[in-house]
Formats: structure tokens, sequence, C-alpha cells
């Protein structure tokens, strides 16, 4: 099979083409470098069927040049990360939405199936556990810049629904719930890699709001192979799945997981959300995802739980000594 994957050097992209690849198929990847990083692939780069491109999916002419060549588009380029989301709203809503656009037009032009990276925040201020494909969404209020993330996210997934049943488009939906793993950085605000880089380096593990709310993180690997094998599958297409784990955790608890993992020095301490991002910041309480559909397709289970997962990130931060 031949791939395109927008966001190719994104935290999820990278390993996404290191999971093709390891399939024996052709990858072409398309990143502007804007959050993802060439680093994130230079182990890839000498494999004959990884082909790597730095542009914009704004560029229609060689976008379309490279969803010629391919039978599947990952379309994982996009705004992430709630700091950097709080910061630069008008640059989220535009480069999710047009970025979409755009794909699935040119995707349209070709009938070529498309596989749209969406997340877990679309389903908001919902206090419902856990979150099921088929719930509603309930979105905060357009003065609180967080919610412009999940609002653009959602009208990419309209969008896709859109051309399923109006062209008969390919189309499959993912919505990730805190996907984490290595080369995830700190820098857009990912709690887990601010967490260890914090301490690591004896720093100050900063805690969010009173830390009591939590999270289900998933590792990269369960998501990158869910996201194939469901992407292959002929039943999902017009359909919409979570990837997720379904196991919480408070960020407190987090916090003080990886601090014993690391024996470090660091304090733990609460910082309120306004500090942190925006004065009138709502944050997700709770976030659990139901992963009953995709268990159902394609026996969806992940394999590791958080302490795995904090154990092989660690080791990640040790061996690039990203002090
Ligand atoms: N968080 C935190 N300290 C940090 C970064 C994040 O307490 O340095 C919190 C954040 O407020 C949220 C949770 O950790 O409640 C997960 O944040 P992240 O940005 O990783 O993902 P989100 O689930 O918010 O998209």
């Amino acid at each position: 099979m031949k791939c395109l994957i927008t966001g190719g050097a994104g935290f999820i992209g990278s390993h996404l083409s290191e999971e093709l690849l390891n399939r024996g198929d052709v990858v072409y990847i398309i990143d502007d470098l804007s959050t993802g990083s060439i680093k994130n692939v230079e182990h890839l780069k000498n494999n004959p069927r990884f082909h790597s491109v730095v542009d914009t999916i704004f560029n229609q002419e060689l976008l379309e040049d490279l969803i010629e060549k391919v039978d599947v588009i990952y379309h994982l380029a996009a705004a992430v990360g709630v700091k950097l989301i709080v910061e630069s709203p008008v640059r989220t809503i535009e480069t999710n939405i047009k970025g979409t656009e755009i794909v699935l037009n040119l995707a349209n032009k070709h009938n070529k199936k498309v596989m749209i990276a969406s997340t877990s925040e679309v389903y908001g201020k919902s206090t419902k556990v856990p979150f099921n494909e088929e719930d509603d969404m309930v979105i905060g209020q357009p003065k609180r810049g967080r919610w412009s993330y999940a609002c653009s996210k959602a009208i990419d997934e309209f969008l896709a629904m859109a051309y399923y049943h109006e062209k008969g488009l390919p189309v499959t939906i993912f919505r990730f719930f805190n996907t984490v793993g290595p080369r995830q950085t700190g820098r857009y605000g990912m709690v887990i890699p601010s967490f260890i880089a914090q301490a690591l380096s004896n720093k100050p593990i900063t805690v969010y709001g009173s830390g009591e709310q939590s999270r289900s993180f998933t590792w990269i690997g369960d998501v990158v192979r869910g996201l194939i094998d469901i992407t292959n599958h002929p039943k999902s297409n017009g359909e919409l799945y979570n990837l997720g784990h379904g196991k919480e955790i408070s960020i407190l608890k987090l916090a003080e997981l990886i601090k014993e993992m690391t024996k470090s020095k660091s304090k733990i301490v609460k910082i309120p959300y306004e500090k942190a991002y925006e004065s009138g910041f709502e944050d997700m309480m709770q976030r659990v995802p139901d992963i009953s559909k995709a268990h159902k397709l394609i026996n969806y289970s992940p394999t590791l739980d958080i302490k795995d997962i904090l154990q092989n990130i660690i080791e990640h931060f040790r061996s690039e000594s990203y002090l």
C-alpha cells in the first residue's frame, strides 16, 4: 500500500510512518515543521520506501501530486496542544479547518481514502463516563479560546462525513485520547513530557488546577496499530472511532508517580488555571473513552498501562539526554 501522511514529522505521524514502513508500505510525508521536527523522522530517511517533503498542505499543487501517487491519506497535519491553541486561536482554527477542506477536496477529486485525525476534545464539557462515539458534543462558549480546537475538529468531522454521504468518498474519523510516547514534546503544553522534563531536572512539577482532573493516557504504539488496522478495514468507511485507553489517572497522582519513578527531588506545585493558560480557562475534569467499537472491529486492546508507558518515556528522555 502507498500512504501519504500529512503532518508526518510530528509525534504521531513519525510513529505512524515507522509502523507503516515495518509493514512493508510505501510512505510519503508532508510537513511544514511548524510543530513537527525533521529529527523525528531522521532514522527513516535511508529507507527507500520513505519519502519526505517539507512544505505546507496549503501548497495545493504539490499536495495534489502526492495524493495522486498514493492509495490512502492519513491527515494528521493540524495545530495541536492546549497551550498553542490558547495562545494562537486564529492559527488553530484556520490551519485545522482550511487544511482539512483542502485535503478532502483533493482526495475526492482522485477518489482516495482519507483518515481524519480528530480528538477527544470534541466531547468538550460533557460529564459522561465513558465517552461513546454516538454521544453529543458539549462545547464551551467562543470567548474561551480552548474550545476553538474542539470546534475546529468538530467541523473537520462534519465535513468528512459530508464528503462520505454526499460524494461517496471513503473516510474514517479517529478521536485520540491523550496519546503519549517518545518524541512528544512538552513545548505545546502536553503534560507527560512536561512533568518528566521537570522531574529529571529537579525543577518544580507544575500541576494546573487542583490536580483532581483525570486523563486516560494511551501508548503511541497502540494508537498507530489501531489506526492502521481500522483504516484498512473495509467496514470503517463513514465511521468514527475512539482510540484510547479505558483506565484514567488524576494529574496529581500522575505527578506523584513520575516523581517516584524518576527518584526526583522536585516539589509538586499547584498553579491556578488562569496563570497557566488564560483567565476563565475551563478544563475537562474527566475524559475516559469507550473503546468497545474499535475492539469489536479489529480487537483493539491497549497493551501498556500508565506505569509501563511512563517507564518507556523516561528511558527515552534519559537516552536522548533532553536535560
Ligand atoms: N497539565 C498540568 N501541568 C502541565 C501541563 C498540563 O497540570 O504542565 C494538565 C492540564 O491542565 C490538563 C492535563 O494536565 O488538565 C492534560 O493536559 P494536556 O495538555 O497534556 O492534554 P489535554 O488533555 O488538556 O488535551
